[in-house]
């Protein structure tokens, strides 16, 4: 006993639970799935880095993976584009030898009042934050039918149940996303691929530059969180790490929310 006390405990980080497995992070580049990919390849995943616009970001963060021997490829698609996403998955599957891991991360957000919104702003949020998932999914999920499994973790929002007036395209979409990670988890259970959402609260990334920047808007918004701070990636990401570990393999079809109390203080859970 005496022994087993004395031995060093291994960081969390270090554990190497996803050691084998092959996880695509979309919109990897930046804020939530940019840690994300970190830390998939901390635990010893081989990760595709998805990005859109900006290459140098994409192979920053693969060149970090690299540096803490990791293994990661950068993988260009614009993710509401089906033949984007068909060749980017099919690369990542023949680079990396399967996938078993999906994380449906890219997003972006509009505000605008409701009276005002236009076409194309709706079908913009709606073809990234929605068909982008269906899209990915559907590729990746081909093949992990044919592999023994697999797991699809798509990051959602508190905003898939909160409301939240200016943006309605992206709450729409995010409640689209609520419904589709249940529906598929049913779909997909008989080839053994897990389908979990995970919704963050208020985490501080560049797509909440505004707030982040504005000293009123940010003491206001940590006065909703209980637990008086906002997230930070790397709070998602090590969920993100246990939902795509073999020891979440009974949780499909639910989301879980990572908001600091945000959705209970609000009356919303
Ligand atoms: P972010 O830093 O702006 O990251 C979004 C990423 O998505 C960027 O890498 C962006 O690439 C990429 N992207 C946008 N359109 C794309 C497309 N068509 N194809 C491929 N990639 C695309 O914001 P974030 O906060 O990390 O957001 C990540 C996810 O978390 C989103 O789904 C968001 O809705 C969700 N979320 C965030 C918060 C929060 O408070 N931060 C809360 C709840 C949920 P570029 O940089 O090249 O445009």
């Amino acid at each position: 006993m005496s022994t087993l006390r004395h031995m060093p405990s291994t960081p969390p980080s270090q554990h190497r639970s996803l050691q084998g497995k092959a996880a695509l992070v979309t919109g990897a580049s930046s804020g939530i799935g940019r840690e994300i990919a970190l830390e998939l390849a901390r635990r010893g995943a081989v990760v595709g880095v998805n990005y859109i616009g900006k290459p140098d970001a994409a192979q920053e963060v693969v060149q970090a993976i690299a540096n803490e021997q990791g293994k990661a490829l950068a993988c260009e698609a614009d993710v509401s584009k089906a033949a984007d996403v068909t060749r980017m998955v099919s690369d990542f599957i023949k680079q990396a030898g399967r996938i078993d891991v999906l994380v449906n991360n890219a997003g972006i957000e509009e505000e605008s009042p409701f009276l005002e919104k236009t076409e194309e702003e709706w079908d913009k949020v709606m073809a990234v934050n929605l068909k982008g998932p269906f899209l990915c999914t559907q590729m990746a999920a081909r093949s992990m039918a044919k592999t023994g499994g697999g797991t699809i973790i798509n990051i959602s929002s508190v905003h898939e149940d909160l409301p939240f007036p200016g943006y309605a395209s992206y709450c729409a979409a995010k409640g689209g996303l609520r419904m589709l990670c249940r529906d598929l988890a049913l779909e997909l259970a008989p080839h053994k691929i897990n389908v979990v959402n995970v919704a963050p609260g208020a985490i501080a990334t560049p797509i909440n530059l505004r707030t982040l920047q504005d000293p009123e808007k940010k003491l206001a918004l940590i006065r909703e969180i209980p637990l008086g701070r906002i997230g930070e990636p790397s709070d998602v990401a090590k969920l993100v790490c246990y939902l795509a570990s073999d020891d979440a393999s009974y949780i499909t079809g639910t989301t879980v929310v990572i908001d600091g109390g945000l959705m209970h203080q609000t009356g919303s859970l």
